[in-house]
């Protein structure tokens, strides 16, 4: 399975005028602050400490682009859930998801789920988001290390049900390798190599 020994950083956006030229191919990711979004970005793109960086403080609410290879990079959105964000950060964040829904390059998204935890209203908001921009979604029901076999059934089902139809679906564990490759795989697919 490909992975990118060779990913990095190209920006971090604070307005959607910052955004990298609108060619080749992007995927983004989406999740709940502690969701194991970083984690995950990490292990499917295979560079340890690649989403790190976008976690030191202050570029929390930035919009980071990694690229992965020419013309291919994956989109890290400000984990939601928590009222940290500032007045002025809330405010140019609406343009900027708005301004990102109309990308071509933008090809998919991944939505990071903790398993223990399902989907609750963020997850709701942006779901309702890519299907206003008519962009599949897929969810990595995360952390399933932490559920027993049958909790983890019964999660599935649970957020197979409040998906409704709107996004593909898998468990997911960066911990023991659960569902990374299908992961890569769609990565892979969404960046068209
Ligand atoms: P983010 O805020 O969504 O980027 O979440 P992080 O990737 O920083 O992960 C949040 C916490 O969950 C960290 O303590 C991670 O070590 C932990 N974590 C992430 N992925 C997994 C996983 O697959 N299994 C377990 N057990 N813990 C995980």
């Amino acid at each position: 399975m490909s992975t990118y020994p060779r990913a990095a950083l190209l920006l971090s956006a604070a307005h959607a005028r910052q955004f990298p030229v609108d060619l080749g191919a992007e995927v983004a990711f989406a999740g709940r602050s502690n969701a194991g979004k970083s984690t995950a970005i990490n292990v499917l793109v295979g560079r340890r400490g690649l989403a790190r960086t976008a976690k030191l403080p202050g570029r929390t609410r930035l919009l980071n682009f990694f690229e992965l290879a020419p013309l291919r990079r994956i989109v890290d959105l400000p984990g939601y859930g928590y009222a940290a964000a500032g007045e002025a950060e809330r405010a140019s964040w609406g343009p900027m998801i708005e301004a990102l829904a109309t990308r071509e390059s933008l090809h998919g998204l991944f939505l990071l789920v903790d398993s223990r935890r399902g989907l609750l209203d963020g997850d709701q908001e942006l779901l309702a988001w890519a299907a206003a921009a008519q962009m599949p979604v897929h969810v990595l029901l995360s952390k399933s290390d932490k559920l027993k076999r049958a909790e983890l059934r019964q999660a599935l089902t649970e957020a197979a049900r409040a998906l409704a139809g709107r996004a593909t679906l898998q468990p997911f564990s960066a911990m023991d390798g659960t569902g990374v490759v299908e992961a890569q795989r769609q990565l892979g697919s969404w960046l068209g190599k």
